[in-house]
């Protein structure tokens, strides 16, 4: 029986702890941890992905300030946006929810975000900490995942582990993440050659392709740890004629895939919850910093 990860599940664990954090330390620190959202344009996954993330801050005492600015509004307009809320002390971390509408330079806006408040770690000087083995915010999805392998005693030292995806977003900060975790790491994308070779020489898999269920039981070790990053919406075909036909499924081939490896992610309740929880995790250690605060989340910034 091969054990299912439960992002869900881990989350919820992570909320009540940094609820108790900023409950403990609110009086000290005179106001609450602020996360300011800007999403641009009306991409409904970007909306359904904002208005969870407002819920969350929510649940554990984050202030959220959501700033939805239409699809035509421009780049500099974003810009006096960003930085008005670097500026802003209420305000501990800034997240431009991506992809942006085309037309905008996603590059220089993320550039503007003071490195300090970036809680998706997506800012240049965040991304080089990272590669120098220093403290900075981290990205959220590789570093959810890291907890998720952490809290389910998974461990990392010396494994053989395959990323398939190479994007800023995932694939690389993963890829660095699992390094310093003193794993072996390959990293492999749409020009890889042989894939199934490679990946059957895994220990852990983490796949990030964005191609729904590519990833199938060829693809796949005996016994090993399966990690599905991805997140797409597709017909399912089980369902009756009038009933709604839309089901959520990842990269990975889950029931295909499941007798055979160890562990896996599920879609939904894996790596997703896990993404939102560390986007949290980032807004509290930024207002401990930022108000003078001992840092008590340090395990989980890897
Ligand atoms: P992305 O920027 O599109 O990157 C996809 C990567 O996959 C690229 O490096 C690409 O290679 C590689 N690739 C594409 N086709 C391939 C193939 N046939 N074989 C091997 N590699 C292939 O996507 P992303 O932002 O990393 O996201 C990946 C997926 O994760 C998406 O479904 C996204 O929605 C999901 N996601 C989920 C969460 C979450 O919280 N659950 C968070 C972030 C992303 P090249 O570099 O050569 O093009």
């Amino acid at each position: 029986m091969s054990k299912i990860l439960d992002g869900k599940k881990l989350a919820k664990e992570l909320e009540l702890r940094l609820q108790k954090d900023i409950s403990c330390f609110d009086s000290m620190a005179g106001r609450p941890p602020g996360l300011a959202v800007i999403r641009v344009g009306n991409d409904p996954a970007s909306g359904v992905y904002v208005s969870n993330k407002e819920k969350a801050c929510k649940r554990v005492g984050i202030e959220s300030f959501v700033f939805n600015l239409d699809s035509k509004t421009s780049n500099e307009d974003i810009l006096r946006t960003i930085k008005k809320l670097n500026n802003d002390n209420k305000v501990d971390g800034i997240l431009l929810q991506l992809p942006l509408p085309k037309g905008l330079n996603e590059k220089i806006l993320l550039r503007e975000i003071d490195p300090d408040k970036d809680v998706d770690g997506l800012h240049a000087l965040n991304l080089g900490k990272l590669i120098k083995g220093e403290k900075g915010p981290r990205s959220c999805t590789p570093a959810g995942i890291i907890a998720l392998l952490h809290n389910n005693q998974i461990s990392l030292e010396g494994k053989r582990i395959v990323v398939i995806g190479r994007s800023i977003l995932v694939g690389k900060p993963m890829a660095l993440m699992l390094q310093a975790a003193n794993a072996t790491v390959t990293v492999a994308h749409s020009k890889t050659k042989n894939l199934k070779e490679l990946t059957n020489q895994a220990d852990l898999l983490v796949v990030a392709v964005g191609k729904p269920q590519i990833i199938g039981i060829e693809h796949v070790r005996t016994n090993s740890v399966v990690i599905d990053v991805g997140i797409h919406r597709i017909h399912d075909k089980s369902k009756e004629k009038d009933k709604p036909d839309l089901k959520l499924c990842g990269d990975v081939k889950f029931d295909e895939i499941k007798s055979k490896v160890k562990a896996l992610t599920p879609v939904p309740g894996g790596v997703g919850p896990m993404t939102v929880a560390m986007l949290l995790v980032n807004t509290v250690d930024r207002w401990q910093f930022h108000c003078g605060l001992s840092s008590t989340l340090g395990d989980l910034l890897p």
